[in-house]
């Protein structure tokens, strides 16, 4: 009789013809957290607190409490985060099918384009020339793009901020509804603090990554590393939020798994 499926799968895990990337970044109080303008709410930064360290407090036990914002490091964006995805049923992180927390992966990469350019806007033209390449994105999939911008360690830089906003490539406006809608793929993913480029408050409609993918019930993953790794397509990513009941998103360890076979 032939091995189940899941018993196959954990052999190829084992044998490492199935590899684990962790498309993850450290989540510290150096953790850069996007800056809005003066008028609007603040995210906390990353924030640890000891509560014991095998010492008085607690002899035998080391552990931490944290705070942060939902929106913190390496996260998920839930469609209620947005204005436009509100209405949406199970649109928040307790509430979405668990089933959506797994799926595959399209990988365009525009490392070169973004070295040379901050403002750098992925296109439907590019993604359609990937498409001639790679393959018809599939519905369901997420589309990640790759920029290496993760590789800027300096906060200052990877938030990229001048005196006219932020500077961080990201998805051209008439990318945005072309994906949700044409493609309906499951979500967008960036390497940048938040899955819109740095000068979307510019755009028409301002943030379109948010506004268009969440007002699609779309979600998003935002300060992701190490998209290097991984292959154009073929790659299956597991995306789990906490469950936060009512959250608008969370941080999260996202994981790529990749086939050598
Ligand atoms: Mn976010």
């Amino acid at each position: 009789m032939a091995e189940n499926i899941l018993a196959q799968f954990a052999k190829a895990l084992t044998g490492g013809t199935v590899r684990v990337v962790d498309l993850t970044q450290p989540l510290e109080p150096a953790t850069p957290v996007i800056q809005l303008p003066e008028q609007f709410g603040k995210s906390w930064p990353f924030r640890l607190e000891e509560i014991s360290r095998y010492d008085q407090r607690g002899p035998a036990w080391y552990w931490n409490n944290f705070a942060c914002g939902e929106h913190t490091g390496t996260h998920f964006d839930a469609p209620v985060h947005w204005v436009t995805g509100k209405d949406y049923p199970n649109n928040a992180t307790d509430t979405i099918p668990a089933e959506k927390f797994i799926a595959p992966a399209c990988v365009i990469d525009v490392s070169h384009q973004a070295s040379n350019d901050p403002d750098f806007l992925l296109t439907r033209e590019h993604v359609e020339q990937w498409e001639r390449e790679h393959g018809r994105i599939e519905a369901g999939s997420w589309v990640l793009m790759r920029t290496d911008w993760s590789k800027r360690r300096d906060p200052q830089a990877f938030l990229n901020i001048g005196q006219d906003g932020a500077h961080v490539p990201g998805p051209h406006p008439e990318l945005v509804p072309f994906l949700a809608k044409e493609r309906d793929i499951i979500g967008w993913g960036s390497e940048g603090v938040g899955t819109d480029a740095g000068q979307a408050f510019r755009f028409d409609p301002p943030f379109p990554c948010h506004s268009i993918m969440h007002g699609s019930n779309k979600f998003g993953l935002a300060s992701l590393t190490n998209l290097d790794q991984l292959p154009p397509q073929g790659a299956l990513l597991i995306t789990p939020p906490l469950k936060i009941v009512s959250g608008s998103g969370s941080p999260c360890r996202v994981l790529a798994l990749v086939s050598s076979a």
